[in-house]
């Protein structure tokens, strides 16, 4: 691809005798320390790549093969990439999976010289770039945070704590360091919320029989040896990387969590080799403390990104309505892990009331926001020392765009908690390091400090002389030549300069001897004589020489030391700087989502420690949004889930404090059901976030779990039929829901023959009903179902309207109580454009197949007997007993520990009885 590189000088490999060249030597050193990684070797103004590294990157990368020299007797493959877009091809590599060691020239190439003209630079690596540790700008996405996540399970030996998992995660990008512990059965679902850039694991635990499908699944996972999971080293590593007596100070760790955190910092330490980037001490997530939401239910939402993976048309995309980069980090962190503490809720829904109500303020807040840069990432660039200029620029900006908001935010007698600790956040960071900064940078900045060029003129007398010199160069020498031709009385001086003399003076044959002889003798030292001309120099115009040759390389040593002097007064205002930039992040957030609710008119929920689920004029926030596009309104509508009738005030939570009601949803297909179902589950996720919701009342008692699942979804990509995975999540609701919980269930049961898919269903929803006890919502074109509610008090028909009109179907998207009368299927295909003829046959088989239906067995449903293991018994036991037997048969499965095999076995099983009992 990059075909216009500087060719190298060809350094032989070997020589003659086939002897390995020094400095392939220090290479194969190099690499073999690094044997898991592409050594970017450096050379020049490249990086280079050798043997097997050349051939994976040049087919990576699309760049050309070539070789250099010999090894061995064979030709050593080679393949480049310049330095100044180095950015872009280890963003590719890292993305594709690679780890990359960057090897450095750490020595100037004069000094090897002086070693003897064979001697080789000294090179070391001096970063491993892997997925969960980068830092740039340009490897990194900016409204993401990529986090490294450490992982540990405890010993199967130690009862109390078998099998259980510690994680760690760090952002080293922003500095963010959590902790938490979890049961094996939440690992997914805690990895699916941080989407973690990279995952760290010992090599046993990768290889675990029972996860290593599950850890091949995931994007990056690196294996690493036991000593960096060392619990008897972790609380000396931590202790140490923070520099504290002991970790008390980060509250109570139990022995997974210190693991998993001291496995995380040591492998920062290894990949910035040995350089420390600013984290937060570790924060330690209690279980239940968020809104669990597993991997099933996060795609199904579409939280964060939609099915098919993009931000647009996500639940995040809807709201984001962030300035920074950060603000835009934290906002999809909220949505990832929505709050189950009503308290912590109420604080952050403070927040955005406040900006809800001042417009002024919310706008004004917004504006000076735009002013403020990343300056989380910008701190941890400089930190490590992979910062330039501009970060330096970014750290002054931020840091008075912070005391600009705590000023205007001060004084606000009404202002919520979070705002007044935002507002002492702000002021943290010393005035005098931005003061510093603005002094000492220029207006226009370079990208890299290498380049010079972006300290202020004025700022250092040493470098202004150096620059001046530098850049005036011509100018000095003009004047000088100026006066030489007026001391000697010789018009015609010149200076010039060659590669060979410098700086010299040049005067024409005739006027040689004048300067040979006294006076000017004494000032011009004779150098050379050609054939028209004499050449001369003296004192002054070498030591000028010396100044200019030295200027440039003077100025730019001037401006890394100024550089590296303000990167360390940065360095030690580390902390406060940290933690202005978070507040930045609260008050975005926080003044984005009011921007949002006022645009779209959202309002604030009440969120409790009820059981209590009430929605009234609810709507889908992306749905409303796309419509509202092209022009269309959003039908709103309410939804009651709350354990009493909707008359009755709702029942406080705990022993006996009742369940939630269950929605059965009838109503064609395009009617709005799937809508509906989606809207009441985002209402809840945003109301728990702290965020205001679309709905003209929303009244949420705090929901542990969510769940989400669709009827039918393909999932080829894993190998398994689409029903096998609909029943396997199934199972995990029925396992999993309890009273806190809710639980969306779509069209379940439609991926297998009709009555199969009605029989699941229906014993589905009993175990909804009796045994999960949870609020759920239940969509399904199985029309018997509705007779359900007639057994299970708690269920509550609704349907979504429909009008017909001159023979065609009008779908109001309404939900109202009651039953779908049909399902309107024919009408729908004629909408979606069926040949007429295949309209009219079909109305005739309908009419036929409605006739025959009254014989059928389904009518007998409603005596059937209800679920089995019922708490309470059935209020009128009937006897059928082949379903009788296949509800017994299906709450004795338990997925959770099935093979794929013996489920697919448990699911014919069942298929059979079922056929047993037609015949
Ligand atoms: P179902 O699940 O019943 O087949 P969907 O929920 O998928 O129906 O809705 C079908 C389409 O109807 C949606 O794509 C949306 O455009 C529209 N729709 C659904 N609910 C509403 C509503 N409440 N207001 C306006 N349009 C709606
Ligand atoms: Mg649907």
């Amino acid at each position: 691809m990059d075909l216009a590189r500087t060719p190298i000088v060809p350094e032989p490999a070997a020589d003659a005798g086939g002897r390995v060249t020094p400095m392939m030597e220090q290479y194969i050193e190099i690499k073999a320390a690094n044997p898991d990684c592409l050594l970017f070797y450096r050379m020049g103004d490249f990086y280079e790549l050798f043997f097997e590294d050349a051939e994976i990157a040049s087919r990576a990368l699309g760049i050309m093969l070539t070789k250099r020299g010999k090894h061995l007797g064979r030709d050593i493959p080679m393949c480049g990439v310049p330095i100044h877009r180095s950015d872009e091809y280890l963003h590719k590599l890292i993305a594709l999976g690679h780890r990359v060691a960057v090897c450095e020239q750490i020595e100037d190439p004069a000094e090897a010289k002086k070693r003897g003209a064979k001697s080789v630079v000294q090179r070391d690596v001096t970063r491993l770039v892997t997925p969960g540790t980068l830092t740039e700008d340009t490897l990194l996405d900016a409204g993401r945070n990529n986090y490294l996540l450490a992982l540990t399970r405890a010993r199967m030996s130690s009862d109390t704590e078998q099998g259980r998992f510690g994680l760690a995660w760090i952002d080293i990008s922003t500095g963010e360091f959590r902790i938490a512990e979890c049961e094996p059965g939440a690992l997914a679902a805690e990895i699916a919320r941080l989407e973690p850039g990279e995952v760290i694991l010992t090599d046993a635990l990768y290889s675990d029989p029972e996860l290593a499908s599950y850890f091949r699944s995931l994007p990056a996972v690196t294996p690493l040896t036991r000593d960096v999971f060392d619990g008897a080293t972790a609380e000396r590593r931590l202790t140490d990387y923070f520099s504290v007596a002991t970790t008390d100070a980060f509250g109570t760790l139990s022995r997974l969590e210190l693991t998993a955190a001291a496995a995380c910092i040591t492998y920062v330490e290894r990949t910035q080799l040995g350089k420390r980037p600013p984290l937060s001490p570790p924060l330690r997530e209690t279980a239940g403390a968020t809104l669990a939401i597993d991997q099933a239910t996060r795609s199904n939402l579409e939280l964060v990104r939609t099915l098919t993976g993009e931000r647009r048309g996500s639940l995040l995309a809807a709201i984001d309505r962030t300035i920074t980069a950060a603000g835009s980090r934290l906002l999809a962190q909220r949505l990832s892990a929505p709050l189950t503490d009503a308290r912590a809720i109420a604080a952050r829904l403070d927040c955005i009331e406040m900006f809800v109500a001042d417009s002024g303020l919310r706008s004004e807040v917004r504006d000076r926001l735009k002013a403020s840069p990343d300056l989380a990432r910008a701190l941890s660039r400089i930190v490590v020392d992979r910062g330039g200029p501009r970060d330096l620029a970014a750290i002054r900006d931020g840091i008075l765009a912070a005391s600009v908001l705590a000023t205007r935010l001060d004084g606000r007698k009404d202002a919520p908690a979070e705002i007044t600790g935002a507002i002492a956040a702000l002021r943290r960071p010393d005035p005098a390091v931005p003061e510093g900064l603005a002094g000492a940078l220029a207006d226009e900045l370079p990208a890299f400090k290498r380049d010079g060029g972006f300290v202020r003129a004025g700022y250092d007398a040493a470098l202004d002389e150096a620059r001046a010199l530098r850049d005036e160069s011509r100018r000095v020498v003009a004047g000088l030549q100026a006066r030489y031709a007026d001391e000697t009385g010789i018009r015609i001086l010149k200076i010039r300069h060659n590669n060979v003399l410098g700086y010299f003076v040049e005067v024409t044959a005739q006027h040689g001897e004048k300067l040979m002889s006294p006076p000017h003798n004494a000032a011009f030292i004779h150098r050379q004589t050609l054939a028209g001309q004499v050449r001369f120099t003296t004192a002054e115009l070498g030591e000028l020489e010396a100044k200019i040759a030295n200027a440039a390389d003077r100025a730019l040593a001037i401006e890394l030391e100024t550089y590296a002097r303000l990167a360390g007064t940065v360095t030690a205002a580390a902390f406060n700087i940290k933690a202005a930039a978070e507040a930045l992040a609260v008050l975005d957030v926080s003044a984005a989502l009011a921007q949002v609710a006022v645009e779209r008119n959202y309002l604030r929920p009440e969120v409790d420690d009820t059981l209590a689920f009430v929605v009234e004029a609810g709507r889908h926030p992306v749905v409303e949004q796309a419509l509202a596009q092209d022009g269309q309104p959003f039908v709103a509508n309410d939804c009651d889930l709350s354990p009493a009738p909707p008359s009755h005030p709702p029942p406080q939570a705990g022993e006996g404090g009742g369940a939630g009601r269950i929605y059965l949803l009838t109503g064609p297909n395009m009617g709005g059901k799937s809508t509906f179902l989606r809207q009441n589950a985002l209402i809840a996720v945003l109301a728990q976030m702290g965020s205001f919701v679309p709905a003209r009342r929303a009244h949420i008692g705090i929901v542990d779990r969510l769940f989400s699942r669709v009827g039918a979804a393909d999932d080829l990509a894993r190998g398994r039929s689409t029903f096998m995975v609909e029943m396997v999540e199934t199972a995990a609701i029925l396992n999993q829901a309890r009273e806190r919980s809710l639980v969306i269930l779509d069209e379940i049961g439609r991926g297998t023959a009709t009555f199969d898919g009605l029989s699941i269903a229906w014993a589905t929803i009993e175990h909804l009903h009796e045994a999960n006890r949870c609020r759920a919502l239940f969509a399904t074109h199985f029309h018997e179902l509705t007779a359900l509610s007639a057994k299970l008090p708690r269920l509550f028909n609704a349907t979504a309207r429909v009008k017909e009109w001159a023979g065609d179907v009008v779908f109001l998207h309404e939900v109202v109580a009651g039953v779908a009368d049909r399902s309107y299927g024919i009408q729908v295909a004629k909408l979606a454009g069926l040949p007429p003829s295949v309209i009219d046959r079909a109305k005739i088989v309908l009419a036929k197949l409605e006739a025959e239906d009254r014989a059928s067995p389904v009518r007998g449903f409603d005596d059937l007997p209800l679920f089995a293991a019922a708490p309470k018994p059935p209020a009128t036991p009937a006897v059928d007993a082949a379903l009788e037997a296949l509800i017994a048969a299906l709450s004795a499965l338990h997925p959770d520990e099935m093979s794929p095999r013996e489920a697919l076995e448990a699911l014919y099983a069942l298929k059979a009885k079922v056929t047993e009992k037609k015949s």
